[in-house]
């Protein structure tokens, strides 16, 4: 009986753990490599010119930071393309790719402040991904 208890006990802390994993809040940055010189469309915000290189898109997911990744690595794939954010419109060009993700976990919204650290080092592409908030933009091209 004790072995069943455990394997029950087991079983339900894995359980626990993957509930944990998928609703883990928390904000992210993904790094994206555009590999040549690109015009796209980004949505409401229109036609933006993108110089080859590398930037860093900050956002946020308040729901799941894990299926928020997926999204988004799948979108680079250009296996999936439904368009709703800004990053969307940009990881769905040609010769666009995540080269890195960074997560972090967080309860807050701390999206905006790692927004504000990048802004201090390099200027954000006009309200790309900040809609909804106050900073000149969630994009930054770093390299
Ligand atoms: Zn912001």
């Amino acid at each position: 009986m004790a072995i069943i208890a455990n394997i029950i006990s087991e079983g339900t802390a894995k359980k626990n753990v993957e509930t944990d994993l998928i609703q883990m809040k928390g904000a992210y940055c993904l790094i994206v490599q555009v590999s040549k010189s690109s015009t796209i469309k980004i949505g409401s915000l229109g036609i933006i010119n993108f110089d080859p290189g590398y930037y860093i898109y900050v956002g946020s997911a308040m729901n799941s930071l894990e299926s928020r990744v997926h999204r988004h690595l799948n979108t680079a794939e250009k296996k999936f393309c439904k368009l709703r954010w800004h990053i969307d419109y940009l990881l769905t060009a040609p010769g666009v790719k995540i080269i890195r993700v960074y997560e972090f976990v967080s309860k807050n919204k701390i999206e905006c402040t790692i927004a504000y650290v990048l802004s201090q080092r390099y200027a954000p592409v006009s309200r790309f991904g900040s809609s909804d908030c106050k900073c000149g933009g969630h994009l930054f091209k770093v390299k």
